[in-house]
C-alpha cells in the first residue's frame, strides 16, 4: 500500500494516478490512539487500522493524483536519524570534500554512526529547497545526498537484527540537504526544507527487498550524479534499525536516512533535482 498526506491534513492511499481519501477509517476521536497526532496513531495502529484503511481505498471516491498537493508523507515525527558513512565509495570521495571544504579530513567522520537532523527541516514532494543566503554568502558548498529512507512503524528498544524489519513500517525517499564545513552534523543537515521527503510511504509487504534497492540522482534533466544500489550498504537496513534501537528507543513514524551514496555534489538555486528508488517512485524537487 502507497501512504500519502494530502495538503497536509488528510490521510491518502495512492493507486497509480490516483488518490482516495482514507480519513473515514482513522478513529480521529479517539484521545488515546491519537493525542500524538493521528499521523502516528496511523502508523502504531496500522495492522490494527489496515482493513478499514482498505475498505475505504476500494469505496471511497478515486480522484485525479495531484503531485501538486502532497505533503511530506510523515507528520511531526518524534526525531530524524541519518546514516554517517554507509557506502564504501562515499566514505572515499568526502577525503577529497573535506580537504577542499575544510582543509583538512576528519577521521572520526569517516566511520559510520546515526545523527540527528531536525524534523522541523522535513518538506514534501512539492516544495522546494531553499537555500540560506548567510550559508550562501559565505561561500560554504551545499549539498544533495539522496536516500533510501526507513519509516518506524511499532518501532522498539534494542531490537535483534533477525526481526528489525518487523518494527518498519516501509520506505520512503529522502534528501539529506548538508552545508558542508566545520561544526557539528545536527545543524549543518536541519535548516529548514533541507529534508525533503516524498511522495508517498510505501509499506514494506509492497516495496523491493531493502537490500536491492536502487537509488539514482539526475541533476537538471540530464546529470546523473547517483546511481546506485542500497546492496552496496555498508551497515544494512536491519542493521541500522538494530544499531539505532539500542541507543534510543524507535517511536511509531520515526524516519531513518540510511546514508548518502557517492556521487555527492554542490546544488544552487534554480537547480531540479529528480530523485528515484525503484519500487517507491520518484519526485522533482527544485533549489532557490
Ligand atoms: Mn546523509
Amino acid at each position: 500500500m502507497k501512504l500519502a498526506i494530502l495538503d497536509g491534513t488528510r490521510p491518502v492511499v495512492i493507486d497509480d494516478d490516483t488518490f482516495v481519501d482514507v480519513s473515514d477509517a482513522l478513529p480521529a476521536d479517539d484521545p488515546t490512539t491519537f493525542a500524538a497526532g493521528w499521523w502516528r496513531g496511523l502508523v502504531s495502529g496500522f495492522s490494527d487500522l489496515r482493513p478499514a484503511i482498505e475498505r475505504a481505498a476500494a469505496t471511497n471516491q478515486r480522484q485525479p493524483l495531484d503531485l501538486s498537493r502532497l505533503s511530506a508523507p510523515a507528520l511531526n515525527p518524534s526525531k530524524i536519524l541519518a546514516c554517517a558513512s554507509n557506502y564504501r565509495a562515499h566514505v572515499e570521495e568526502m577525503h577529497g570534500v573535506q580537504e577542499r571544504t575544510l582543509g583538512t579530513v576528519h577521521p572520526w567522520m569517516m566511520d559510520f554512526d546515526v545523527f540527528l537532523k531536525a524534523p522541523s527541516s522535513l518538506t514534501g514532494p512539492a516544495d522546494q529547497i531553499i537555500l540560506p543566503s548567510d550559508v550562501v554568502d559565505a561561500g560554504l558548498e551545499i549539498h544533495h545526498e539522496s536516500e533510501l529512507v526507513i519509516v518506524i512503524g511499532q518501532g522498539g528498544k534494542d531490537l535483534p537484527v533477525e526481526s528489525a524489519l518487523d518494527a518498519v513500517l516501509g520506505y520512503t525517499i529522502g534528501l539529506d540537504i548538508t552545508v558542508r564545513g566545520d561544526g557539528d552534523r545536527s545543524r549543518r543537515k536541519s535548516y529548514d526544507t533541507f529534508s525533503p521527503l516524498g511522495p508517498w510511504i510505501t509499506t514494506s509487504d509492497e516495496a523491493d527487498d531493502p537490500d536491492d534497492f536502487a537509488i539514482r540522482l539526475v541533476l537538471n534533466g540530464s546529470e546523473v550524479r547517483q546511481d546506485v544500489n542500497t546492496r552496496d550498504l555498508i551497515t544494512s537496513v536491519p542493521e541500522i534499525v538494530s544499531y539505532a534501537s539500542r541507543a534510543m528507543t524507535l517511536l511509531p513514524g520515526d524516519l531513518i536516512f540510511t546514508g548518502a551514496p557517492p556521487g555527492v555534489g554542490p546544488i544552487v538555486s534554480g537547480d531540479l533535482l529528480d530523485v528515484s528508488i525503484s519500487s517507491l517512485g520518484s519526485m522533482t524537487i527544485g533549489v532557490r
